[in-house]
């Protein structure tokens, strides 16, 4: 087997961003160590662009502090002085409370600036980091058992989580098909599996035929009645072209699209989503409640969206969020994926600072990540449900985020769907999940996936949820979490997709 050899040093791209601080210290503490990977799992091309970037990145004496704050003109304040100190956010800006990481350096300053009420979260956030790239310490994906709980006692690497897409896609060709979405800047494939019951795959496919030949017959008789009747009549060209509405999905099997992974350090989504994907494969069959949903919803899961970012992670720098295209500054690479999709983009609640972790991009659907998943959507013209999982603060949230001073026209159905959702994920353990618009339960924040999927994707149920915890460890969410946060989540997916069951008898084969 041929091993890549990296050498760590000080990493140049990754002082670009957010983070001046931790490269700074990484520089001190490994240095001229020799790192190796083995190259059937992460080729080569992977580490061309930025191969200076061997150092895993420190965060000595770095606070995580959770500031109050209690008016919008407090807010603006806020936000102004991260975006000027270039601070990492790790909760979203709101009233209430903002966690915000801090170099012990910045401490004071800070403070004089934002005299706000603050409590410290993580003390020393370095307690929490791995000294070395966690990509070092791999199990061989061969020795992962699927079928039982224990792969999520753990997080995985990319090439762990790839693999067990695979896996699922080779022992259940019936039930599981692989999907790929397309490639990131850095190459590397974004992929997933779809999920449908494969008997009433083979009905509803001889299903659609007829259907279509009908409506093509039906289409025919009605042009020449139209013709017969109506040719000398102007006022039907004149009708205005109805708009496209979410409700309307037109296709069958509907499809429920969820995915992890939007932002790179939030790596609970990826476990929890791949969990939920082991449930419905393995369920099938044997648990009646997810036959029935896996035979009428095509479940299309993607574990991880921005995978260029989210190997960064482990390999780089633990507090990476954005993907990892170049930018107008060369030592800022970046987009923020979940503010450049193309809804009122860059409308507010995004930065065009491209150093910002928030960078919105130079226009909409530049970065590649939201651009395959929304022609995706626009592509299967049968998706219902859109679910994109983040973290952390336990949120479960609805369009919109980009327009405050707009409600979806089908914010009732939305709404019961998430605060059932929630419900039914409190009570497997406990935990509690706000939900609402995410205008009125964090802020404003254009260019994110839900406002597009449902305004744009005609998806009526568009969904973003903020997995565990509160702020007690946020991406740092220790492994003991995986399953639990797993299982309550699964929990909130399944009521979902019934309540669309029962709602929209009218989507049904
Ligand atoms: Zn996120």
């Amino acid at each position: 087997m041929r091993l890549l050899t990296i050498p760590v040093a000080l990493a140049l791209s990754a002082l670009c961003t957010a983070y001046p601080q931790p490269l700074r210290q990484a520089n001190n503490n490994v240095q001229g160590q020799q790192i190796t990977f083995d190259s059937q799992h992460h080729p080569a091309s992977h580490y061309n662009a930025n191969n200076d970037n061997n150092g895993y990145a420190r965060f000595d004496d770095q606070q995580v502090l959770r500031v109050e704050v209690s008016s919008m003109e407090e807010l603006k304040k806020l936000e102004t002085t991260v975006e000027d100190k270039n601070l990492d956010l790790w909760s979203n800006l709101r009233i209430g409370t903002v966690d915000v990481r801090i170099p012990s350096s910045e401490i004071d300053a800070f403070k004089a600036a934002i005299p706000f009420p603050s409590t410290v979260m993580i003390p020393n956030l370095q307690d929490l980091v791995p000294d070395q790239a966690p990509a070092l310490n791999i199990q061989p994906a061969s020795s992962w058992n699927y079928t039982d709980n224990s792969f999520w006692e753990n997080y995985h690497d990319l090439a762990t989580l790839n693999n067990f897409t695979e896996s699922m896609v080779q022992q259940f060709p019936d039930l599981v098909t692989r999907t790929s979405m397309g490639f990131t800047h850095e190459g590397r494939e974004v992929f997933g599996m779809t999920i449908h019951g494969s008997k009433k795959r083979q009905q509803m496919e001889a299903l659609e035929e007829l259907v279509e030949e009908v409506e093509e017959l039906l289409e025919e008789a009605s042009s020449w009645w139209s013709w017969m009747f109506d040719s000398a009549s102007s006022s039907s060209s004149s009708k205005p072209k109805e708009l496209k509405k979410p409700s309307e999905p037109k296709k069958h099997p509907k499809a429920i699209v969820i995915h992890g992974g939007q932002h790179a350090r939030e790596w609970i989504g990826p476990a929890v989503v791949t969990y939920i994907a082991k449930e419905l494969i393995l369920g099938y069959g044997s648990n009646k409640k997810i036959t029935r949903l896996v035979d009428q919803f095509e479940f299309t899961i993607v574990p991880v969206l921005n995978v260029d970012g989210y190997a960064y992670t482990w390999e780089h720098n633990r507090m990476w969020r954005k993907n990892r295209q170049p930018t107008s500054i060369p030592f800022c690479p970046g987009i923020d994926p979940n503010r450049n999709w193309g809804y009122k983009f860059a409308t507010g609640g995004s930065s065009g600072n491209p150093c910002s972790d928030a960078y919105h991009g130079s226009e909409a659907f530049i970065a590649k990540e939201p651009k395959m998943i929304a022609d995706y959507i626009l592509k299967k013209e049968n998706v219902v449900s859109y679910i994109d999982f983040h973290s952390y603060s336990q949120l479960w949230m609805t369009p919109f985020g980009a327009d405050c001073s707009n409600i979806p026209k089908d914010d009732e159905d939305i709404m019961e769907a998430g605060m059932g959702a929630a419900k039914a994920l409190k009570d497997v353990h406990g935990k509690k999940f706000a939900v609402g618009s995410v205008c009125k339960i964090i802020y404003q924040a254009s260019g994110g996936s839900l406002d597009w999927t449902y305004a744009e994707g005609g998806v009526k149920y568009s969904y973003a949820v903020e997995l565990r915890d509160t702020g007690r460890h946020g991406f740092m969410l220790p492994e003991d979490e995986i399953i639990p946060s797993s299982e309550e989540t699964l929990a909130g997916v399944l009521h979902l997709a019934n309540f669309i069951r029962k709602r929209e008898k009218q989507w049904r084969y």
